[in-house]
């Protein structure tokens, strides 16, 4: 099983995509926390991302798919990624690099949504910066706020969801990402769902879709 999810910033995609690896075993691939690690542990790649990242832009394409090629390398037949592709040259990197491997992809997941009502989950959205975790204060609180309920660590509210950030985050989506739907929808691969359900609907439709088999069954 290979997916990748798409959608606006705060669509839930990270969610689901811990919640399918968690179920299915599909290892998930997301770009945006192994940049924010390279930016914590002061790599080369961490620096040139961090100027993009803290302004919303997108990190060039070939920082991102050179990123995306030696995850691969990692990977066995399952996985699902999250933040990636965000644009159409990376969306066509991504098929040449899995035609190579034959292994094409299941299917790209479109997250759709109200855009006031994303934009206030982004606003109250709750990270555990180790990890990627995420918790909402109004919809999914953690049980004590500020702090993690599994690892009790300290959570904190990404640099990138203030408010000035999230406008532009939305504009780079509607003008390099969204253009991604219509490319996976010519090739019969798009499944669309709707972001606002809840986390357990979302997770059933997805699964249904593409007719996923637990982990081990
Ligand atoms: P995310 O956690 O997916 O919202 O990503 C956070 C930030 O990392 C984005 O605003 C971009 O600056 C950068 N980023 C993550 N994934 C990509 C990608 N596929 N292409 C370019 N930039 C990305």
């Amino acid at each position: 099983m290979r997916l990748v999810f798409l959608g606006p910033p705060g669509a839930g995609k990270g969610t689901q995509a811990r919640l399918l690896e968690q179920r299915f075993g599909l290892r998930q691939i997301s770009t945006g926390d192994i940049l924010r690690a390279n930016r914590t542990r002061g790599t080369e790649l961490g620096k040139r991302a961090e100027g993009y990242m803290r302004r919303g832009e997108l990190v060039p394409d070939d920082l991102v798919i050179h990123m995306i090629e030696s995850e691969l390398e990692h990977t066995g037949a399952g996985f699902v990624m999250d933040g990636f592709p965000r644009t159409v040259a990376q969306a066509e990197a991504l098929d040449v690099m899995l035609a190579r491997r034959r292994q094409p992809l299941t299917a790209a997941v479109l997250f759709s949504g109200d855009r006031a009502a994303l934009i206030r989950r982004l606003a109250s959205r709750w990270t555990n910066p180790r990890n990627g975790r995420t918790y909402n204060a109004i919809t999914n609180p953690p049980k004590v706020a500020g702090i993690d309920d599994e690892d009790g660590g300290e959570l904190i509210q990404r640099e990138d969801d203030r408010a000035d950030t999230i406008a532009k985050r939305l504009e780079v989506y509607d003008a390099q990402t969204r253009p991604l739907a219509a490319y996976y929808r010519r090739t019969g691969k798009l499944l669309e769902v709707d972001a606002l359900a809840s986390v357990e609907a979302v997770a059933d439709r997805i699964a249904g879709a593409i007719g996923a088999e637990p982990a081990g069954t």
